[in-house]
């Protein structure tokens, strides 16, 4: 098994490429995906959300209310930590579980948004970074998804820097030009795959 990890910026073209190599025939575990499966409705992981910030972070709905939520949780450093105690196990458990589910010849790809700023470079065999200048991150933000500049700029100020992101990636994938340009470099990375693993298993750790 081949475990690369994948990040970059908010709207920096994760999703984009992370399609690219499913379609390519890698197996995909997206940590945002994992991270909303553990407290959705009726899950044990919701319940000890209401039991830990009350009844009123459940919507009309019966699904989370992430404002609502944020309002209680984000209030001190203690009220993080006892969401990230209730969280952060839940979707360790869960990780391991797909990692555990993936065929063993598989090229696993984690897509983690801040897996530079948690410190999980060394878990993975390749670390890929999808690299887009932060003007232009902010330009698409706002653009094709709605965000208004200030939220924006908030969202990236709250991230890993373009230079931290440059000193912990493997792999640079440039996506200042067009999308075409950048899976084309997905493609190439993954015709390579097989140098790349040769070249790499024997001096980093699996997860
Ligand atoms: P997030 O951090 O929010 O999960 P992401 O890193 O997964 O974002 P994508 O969703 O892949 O980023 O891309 C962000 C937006 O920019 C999308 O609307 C996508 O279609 C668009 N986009 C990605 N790459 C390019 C490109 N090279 N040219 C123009 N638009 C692009």
């Amino acid at each position: 098994m081949l475990i690369l990890g994948l990040t970059g910026g908010i709207g920096a073209g994760k999703s984009t490429v992370s399609a690219e190599l499913a379609r390519l025939g890698a197996e995909i575990i997206d940590a945002d995906k994992i991270a909303r499966e553990v407290v959705a409705p009726g899950t044990p992981g919701l319940d000890m959300l209401a039991a830990e910030f009350g009844e009123e972070i459940i919507g009309a709905d019966g699904t989370l209310d992430r404002a609502a939520l944020a309002e209680r949780a984000f209030v001190s450093q203690e009220r993080t930590a006892a969401l990230n105690s209730i969280t952060h196990p839940l979707i360790g458990e869960r990780t391991v579980e797909r990692f555990a589910q993936a065929p063993q010849d598989a090229i696993v790809v984690h897509d983690v948004p801040l897996l530079i700023e948690g410190g999980m470079e060394p878990g993975y065999h390749l670390v890929l970074v999808v690299d887009t200048p932060e003007e232009l991150r902010l330009q698409r933000l706002v653009e094709l998804r709605g965000l208004t500049e200030a939220d924006a700029r908030g969202r990236i100020a709250k991230q890993a820097t373009d230079e931290q992101r440059h000193a912990s990636a493997d792999i640079l994938l440039d996506n200042s030009g067009s999308e075409l340009a950048l899976l084309e470099q997905v493609r190439k990375v993954w015709d390579r795959r097989l140098v790349v693993m040769a070249n790499n298993l024997e001096h980093r750790h699996p997860v």
